[in-house]
């Protein structure tokens, strides 16, 4: 039967967590399928929602209801809360609808005092009773009083000393007298009052302290961290006590099904005799392995273990179980999905598949991406043990390990001969060599998606960001963390993962991609609509994306290859050419160069799409820097250099000011260098069509060539840029006498141009929307100024849900993509669209991207299985 707010345990089932909390379903679906729990009622969430609502106050009608069910409870039990000869004991016990493991708070053994502990003792068990009784003095003046801990345990210590007992179980039953009355002394004094020892209102306040354990410190903390809402509140699940610490024939204990750090299926739990619960967590007396059990306990061990694997196969998952045996009756007391580490997250989903327990679509459903994440990159041995020195974000998962380095350059040399961590106040590009070379970087300032964090992930290196407490001196080359300071010989040890940093070496375990993490992505790839295809700008990188699973290339930036530092200078001479002759000479240098890139992706890409962005950077990124350039000048002048050095560099000074912009993001950049310089188009169209053919030539098989103009505004320029593509493609092709297909397409990535999007359409083959400039330009933020200033606030104060750059502005950005592919296939109904911003490898991101039905996502190589799983999490969520 139930009330308003309040279940008997009956009434429950597994499917009622919302109202019963997460425990209290638990017990009640137990006890539906036959397993013996002790009876109970359960207070529901409503009721504690209604009380905080309230500033504290219960509803009207709780009181008297939960007071009804106290007698429902007394009469199916025969026994009475505070009757001196039958005296009915409850566990109070918190149960939020989603497991917050030892957040709130639980009383036990209400219901012993005075009146009520010769009638518990009945039937010769003095000693249990009194012990008891000891523990809910204990209990409830801790939890419900909120009386200092310490108080009890001195006392529990001193008597312990003063009796000789090694343990609990050694005080005698006299002992516990002594140390219950010593316990009620101390109640009174820490209250300065009586303590109250009507059951009843004992009841009452324990209720109200279990709903008040909602807003603990620690469950706030908890649920911040693990995104549970902060307005749900907790059940109550009042419970008849059953007794693990009736003597040699009763225990208590907790177990997994399975092996939480490995998975493996396996006996994993412990339990201790003549104990309570708490004693078990609480490490004052060493649990025993669970496999003893079988030996002290038999017939209880043996039920046990049926129960184990009737509840496992339940719930189609792996259970976290609590359990009492008192007098050989075994009880459970709760059961729930247990928590685990990601390698035994994909264990378990594997081997549950393979025993035919789940289907391979739940399988995908129950792993976290961010799971596979961690398994994708080196990790500390779980088995470290040490304490992190510093906390920062954890900006790009794994483990690194390394000698300090302070300046990127350094870095760039040591890294050569030794491990090395880079410790920066923020990286820049130009620390890029440094980052390369390093095991890991560091960094003081900056968030999840700062220059540093970007860098990192793309690379799959990791990184720690924004680990505020560290004190960075670059000219004496030391941090100072704490009190202490480490130097350039000194190693540290990061944790990307966590965004932990460790005083010295930890052991590293290495990147699991087994075969369960491999079947998982297969079975993703069985089920997903998008395709998965990676950036990547060079043959290492193509090829690992490739052996991660990429189906071609989404994104191809041709700029890296201009910066190469043997290729600066004829960049450089190409874009301060002053005649059409000059750029064309240099651009005939840069030619070979760029084919050859470019043969080196497509060989390792063969049989698949590439797609290759025109270039796309305003012009002075290759340039000198005005700064430095007018600071030259000078000295050049100061020293009376010769008169035709300091003219010539004068000269540049005069061009790298003429290129100079206030706001480069939205200059001359994209395929407005295109439109100024036809040459470079061109030429890099040139470079593309013979490196395809080239590959072909060698290896019987080329790519699908997609060839993008960046940046497009007007359909206009689309059509201009298309037909110079379109012009030089076809001649070097007709010159080589062979065939080759390729298609022309183009970035969305500016507002005006997904709102366009029909027209653009006309002359383009495919649309990839370049999420991360439609994110800066459809919101109007520059991501560098953001995020070093006000965005890490707004999303701290909610103003956006997360950070936009991280995951795409579903409300906003995400409607602008939407109506891009719409407005495009309106024209083209087969029009290719794709994403290739970061956006492409966040799995909330691809979440949208599938529903909005875009053809693939691009991501980077690392994040390709990652990308490959949210896919198909996409087609299961949205079924
Ligand atoms: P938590 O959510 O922190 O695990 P629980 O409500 O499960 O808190 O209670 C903690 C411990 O108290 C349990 O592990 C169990 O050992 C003990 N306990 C809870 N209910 C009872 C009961 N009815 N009888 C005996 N012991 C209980
Ligand atoms: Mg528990
Ligand atoms: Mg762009």
């Amino acid at each position: 039967m139930h009330t308003e707010y309040v279940y008997d345990l009956a009434d429950g089932d597994a499917t009622m967590r919302n109202l019963l909390g997460g425990k209290g379903a638990g017990v009640a679906e137990m006890a539906r399928l036959g397993v013996p729990v002790p009876d109970a009622f359960t207070v529901t969430t409503t009721a504690c929602v209604e009380t905080m609502n309230r500033g504290g106050e219960w509803p009207e009608n709780l009181w008297p209801e939960v007071e009804q069910a106290l007698q429902r409870l007394e009469e199916r039990t025969g026994l009475g809360l505070g009757d001196p000869e039958k005296p009915l004991l409850l566990a109070i016990r918190s149960g939020a609808v989603q497991s917050m493991p030892g957040m709130m708070d639980t009383v036990l053994n209400l219901g012993v005092s005075d009146d009520t502990v010769a009638g518990l003792a009945a039937g010769g068990d003095e000693r249990f009773a009194w012990d008891s009784y000891r523990r809910f003095i204990q209990m409830y003046g801790e939890v419900v009083e909120g009386i200092e801990p310490h108080v009890y345990e001195d006392a529990l210590t001193k008597i312990k000393a003063d009796k000789n007992a090694k343990e609990d179980t050694d005080l005698t039953t006299e002992d516990l007298k002594e140390l219950v009355a010593t316990f009620k002394k101390l109640s009174n004094e820490a209250l300065g009052g009586e303590w109250t020892s009507d059951p009843k209102q004992q009841l009452k306040r324990a209720i109200n302290a279990v709903f008040d354990s909602w807003q603990n410190p620690r469950a706030e903390v908890y649920r911040k961290a693990n995104n549970i809402p902060a307005d749900l509140g907790t059940a109550v699940n009042v419970m008849q006590m059953v007794f693990g610490n009736r003597g040699e024939t009763s225990a208590t204990g907790v177990l997994f099904t399975r092996n939480p750090s490995t998975g493996v299926k396996e006996l994993y739990g412990e339990f201790l005799v003549n104990a309570q619960g708490e004693d078990v967590v609480a490490g004052i007396r060493t649990p025993r392995n669970l496999e003893e059990m079988e030996q002290v306990l038999p017939e209880a061990y043996a039920q046990l273990i049926d129960t184990m694997n009737a509840m496992e196969r339940h719930y189609k998952d792996m259970q976290d179980m609590e359990f009492t045996i008192e007098n050989e009756k075994l009880y459970l007391l709760q059961t729930r999905n247990g928590k685990r580490t990601a390698a035994a997250a994909l264990k378990v989903a594997n081997d549950m598949v393979e025993e035919g327990i789940i289907t391979k679509e739940e399988a995908l459903q129950r792993i976290e991406p961010a799971q596979l994440d961690q398994l994708l990159h080196p990790a500390i041995d779980p088995a470290h043990g040490q304490s992190p020195i510093a906390k920062g974000l954890p900006a790009s998962p794994g483990a690194a390990v390394g000698k300090l380095c302070f300046d990127a350059d350094t870095a760039a040399v040591r890294g050569d001969e030794e491990p090395v961590v880079l410790v920066r106040f923020e990286t820049t590009p130009d620390d890029i060599a440094g980052v390369i070379k390093a095991q890991g970087v560091l960094t003081a300032h900056g968030g999840m998606t700062s220059h540093a964090a970007v860098v990192a992930r793309g690379m799959g290196k990791p990184c720690v960001a924004g680990a505020h407490e560290i004190r960075i001196n670059p000219a004496e080359k030391t941090v100072t963390i704490g009190d202490k300071t480490y130097g350039e010989d000194d190693v540290l040890t990061l944790d990307g993962s966590t965004g932990e940093v460790y005083a010295g070496s930890l052991p590293l375990v290495p990147p699991q991609i087994n075969d369960d993490f491999q079947h998982i992505v297969q079975w993703a790839d069985e089920v997903r609509r998008l395709g998965v295809r990676a950036n990547a700008d060079n043959k290492v990188d193509a090829e690992k994306a490739r052996e991660l699973g990429a189906q071609g290339i989404g994104l191809c930036r041709t700029e890296h290859m201009f910066m190469a530092e043997d290729r600066l200078p004829a960049v450089r001479e190409m874009i301060l050419a002053e005649t059409d002759e000059q750029r064309a000479a240099a651009l005939e240098k840069i030619l070979p160069m760029q084919q050859q890139d470019f043969e080196g992706i497509f060989e390792a890409m063969a049989g698949l799409p590439v797609t290759v962005r025109l270039l796309d950077p305003p012009l002075h990124e290759f340039l000198p820097d005005l700064v430095e350039q007018s600071l030259k000048v000078q000295r050049l002048e100061l020293t009376g250099a010769n008169a035709d050095e300091i003219e010539a560099e004068k000269h540049i000074l005069e061009q790298v000011k003429g290129l100079h912009e206030q706001n480069p993001m939205l200059g001359t950049r994209g395929c407005r260098l295109g439109m100024l310089y036809p040459a470079i188009p061109e030429m890099q169209t040139r470079a593309i069509i013979r490196a395809a053919l080239a590959v072909r030539e060698r290896q019987g098989e080329t790519v699908d060539v997609e060839i993008m103009i960046p940046l497009v505004a007007y359909a206009e320029e689309l059509k201009r840029q298309r037909a110079i593509v379109v012009a030089t493609a076809d001649e070097e092709i007709a010159d080589s006498g062979q065939d080759l297909d390729y298609t022309v397409g183009t970035m969305i990535e500016l507002p005006r141009a997904a709102v366009t999007a029909n027209q653009i359409a006309e002359h383009a083959d495919f649309f990839s929307f370049g999420t991360n400039d439609l994110t800066q330009t459809g919101i109007g933020i520059s991501r560098d100024d953001a995020e070093g200033g006000f965005l890490g606030q707004y999303v701290i104060d909610e103003v956006m849900p997360r950070n936009p750059f991280e995951s795409v502005d579903r409300d906003g950005v995400g409607e602008l993509v939407r109506m891009g592919v719409e407005k495009g296939r309106s024209v083209k109904d087969k029009l290719k669209t794709g994403v290739c911003g970061e956006h492409g490898g966040d799995p909330e991101s691809i979440e949208l991207f599938h529903e909005i039905g875009l053809d693939y996502v691009s991501c980077s190589p690392f994040r390709v299985p990652i990308a490959r799983f949210a896919a198909a999490q996409a087609v299961l969520k949205n079924k």
